[in-house]
């Protein structure tokens, strides 16, 4: 039998834990390569957490060079930059290429930019949650900053649950040490949509009680020093962190793959995509054609089990499975001061013990895996 060789683009969520699955099951016949950044990769459900100092960055960075030595796989920095769909051959920064048999790609997301990201003169520091190394060594100067500054005001773009904990856990750790900070919240449509209502109450009174100010039905532009509404009204700003939906990073532009309008790949039921059979995508990066979810962890980390069995599968000569996604989710929001919100469909539940469980649930999942994180 020949040895294959599979390729993992990207260490996220889907792909650190195949690694982990390969550490108790080894692939037989397969050659695992993972091509990534960073040899640490950040889990953002921890974020809101590490960011109102709840957690240390090395609690929520899983080492991915120490997995891939765990499970037999090769380990190599970089990113990657270049696709080739058609020949199977993936090249990473400085020019090194790969020749697969198999690809899965796993790479994330980054936020949207909104209008007049391009403007060279913006006045103000605009800087996305993702990549996350980037966002918290940015946050890290500002606190060397602020105690000179007399006023800092701070915007997040973005009404969804990442924007929400971002500037709630903003507000946690900034606000009482550095008084001149005022923190603003804003985005198209309204707080929360697409959460029950007590979630979307119980996060209002939370900004309320926390001086943030909400803007919400605001579709922003980027102008010199702030965001402007479509009324032509400024929010003045020092900087805004972009927390919107997700986009994809643009290297699998000119790859030869079948992209969905933004740019992700489209996959069939067995997260393969569907123009080229040897390549599969998993957490944000895919777009389920048949039954496309939202983008976020939760169908990430279950995109991982089937790819697992999928590549045995392929490695055999049998059959793709297919994934079935779930119909609704957990969504638990840390608060940033103890407390969290939790729903499931129309069930709501909210409290300190609700922060407990969550804090449990992360625990849980951060102990499958070795841990650091380097600056
Ligand atoms: C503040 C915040 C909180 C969130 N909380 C939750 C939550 O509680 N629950 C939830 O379900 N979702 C949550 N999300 C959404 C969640 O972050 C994403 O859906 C999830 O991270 C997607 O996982 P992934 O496996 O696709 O990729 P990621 O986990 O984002 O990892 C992508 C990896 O690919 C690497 N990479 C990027 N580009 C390249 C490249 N060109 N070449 C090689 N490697 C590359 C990155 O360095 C990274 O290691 C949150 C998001 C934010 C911003």
């Amino acid at each position: 039998m020949t040895t294959k060789t599979i390729v993992l683009a990207g260490g996220g969520h889907a792909h650190a834990l195949l690694l982990h699955q390969l550490i108790r099951k080894p692939l037989p016949g397969a050659q695992v390569v993972m091509v990534s950044p960073d040899r640490y990769t950040p889990y953002s459900g921890m974020l809101p957490g590490l960011i109102a100092g709840q957690y240390q960055p090395n609690e929520m960075h899983i080492n991915l060079s120490e997995l891939c030595r765990l499970s037999g796989c090769e380990f190599v920095q970089g990113h990657a930059v270049k696709l080739d769909a058609d020949n199977a051959i993936l090249s990473i920064d400085g020019g090194r290429g790969f020749h697969y048999d198999w690809l899965s790609i796993n790479t994330g997301s980054l936020p949207q930019s909104p209008a007049g990201f391009e403007q060279s003169d913006r006045g103000m520091t605009v800087i996305g949650v993702k990549p996350v190394k980037q966002f918290l060594s940015w946050l890290d100067d500002l606190e060397v900053q602020l105690p000179v500054l007399p006023s800092f005001a701070l915007g997040v773009l973005g009404l969804g649950a990442a924007g929400t904990e971002v500037v709630l856990a903003l507000e946690h750790r900034l606000c009482q040490r550095f008084p001149g900070v005022s923190l603003h919240l804003v985005g198209a449509g309204g707080l929360l949509s697409g959460h029950p209502l007590a979630v979307q109450q119980y996060a209002r009174e939370h900004l309320t009680a926390r001086h943030i100010k909400l803007h919400e039905n605001v579709q922003a532009s980027l102008v010199p020093g702030g965001l402007q509404s479509g009324q032509g009204k400024t929010i003045f700003l020092n900087a805004v962190v972009l927390c919107t939906s997700a986009r994809p990073d643009g290297w699998l532009r000119n790859s030869g793959l079948a992209l969905d309008e933004q740019g992700f790949v489209s996959v069939d039921n067995a997260l393969r995509s569907r123009s080229h059979p040897n390549v599969f995508a998993a957490g944000d990066m895919a777009t389920l054609v048949s039954q496309p979810h939202p983008k976020s962890g939760v169908y990430a980390v279950r995109h991982a089990a089937v790819l697992d069995v999928n590549l045995r599968h392929l490695l055999m000569g049998k059959r793709a499975i297919d994934y079935k996604p779930q119909r609704q989710s957990l969504a638990l929001l840390n608060m940033a001061d103890g407390r969290a919100i939790g729903s499931r469909g129309a069930v709501t539940v909210a409290g300190r013990w609700v922060w407990h469980w969550k804090h449990w649930l992360d625990q849980r999942f951060m102990k499958q895996f070795p841990r650091g994180f380097e600056r």
